[in-house]
């Protein structure tokens, strides 16, 4: 049986993500891998990353190019796509806060952790986990594109297009993917997760408590 509570009161409702009684909550649970449904492969994760790794080079050598990981779910995704491409790659990070990151009351995204370089004249690509509403991704192209860059592309690894409620042009996507709450290769719940090495579904779980 799942001991996990249900992701989704969280997920779609809730001003915090992760509200101190929620996490405290879900540390004293063990994991429980086998009530996580698999919904894309390790496998199929690897093909497709390939996939978009020559695209990119087709599209951007001889380089280098800027790839900047959006904290923290785009981490592994970003290495992966890194080591699949030819093109030299320069690797940066950003933060944000949102409601996948502790959206604030406004809705509103602000930057948690800058570039520690200037990309103005750069061919960059943001690296991201998982494109949902598009709110996150609306403010970081514009945030970027006042640095100046030579180029601004957006790669994501999921995508879920039916949430969207800011336009957002995204030029590499691995997978789009049903409204489901996802985890896995670098995306989390309370921050657990992250390093399955397939994308899940947590799924059969309890509803969350009161
Ligand atoms: P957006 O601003 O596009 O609504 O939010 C994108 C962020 O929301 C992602 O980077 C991620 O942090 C969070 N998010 C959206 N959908 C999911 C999901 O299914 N699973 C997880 N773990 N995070 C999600």
């Amino acid at each position: 049986m799942n001991s996990y509570p249900h992701p989704t009161t969280r997920y779609s409702t809730g001003p915090t993500r992760h509200p101190p009684e929620r996490a405290a909550r879900t540390t004293r649970y063990n994991l429980q891998v086998s009530s996580l449904r698999v919904l894309i492969s390790a496998e199929q994760i690897d093909a497709r990353i390939h996939e978009l790794a020559a695209q990119i080079d087709r599209d951007l050598a001889p380089g280098p190019i800027y790839l900047i990981g959006i904290l923290k779910g785009a981490f592994i995704f970003l290495g992966d796509l890194a080591r699949a491409m030819k093109t030299p790659a320069r690797l940066e990070f950003i933060g944000i806060s949102s409601y996948g990151r502790n959206r604030t009351s406004s809705g509103e995204v602000k930057l948690t952790k800058d570039l520690d370089v200037s990309v103005e004249g750069y061919d960059v690509i943001l690296v991201e986990d998982i494109v949902d509403s598009g709110i996150t991704l609306n403010y970081l192209v514009k945030v970027l594109e006042q640095r100046k860059p030579k180029s601004l592309r957006i790669a994501t690894l999921l995508d879920k297009p039916e949430r969207r409620q800011r336009p957002v042009h995204v030029d590499y996507v691995g997978f789009s993917i049903p409204d489901e709450f996802v985890v896995g290769y670098g995306l989390d719940y309370a921050e657990d997760y992250r390093n399955l090495k397939d994308v899940c579904v947590l799924s059969d779980g309890p509803p969350a408590a009161a």
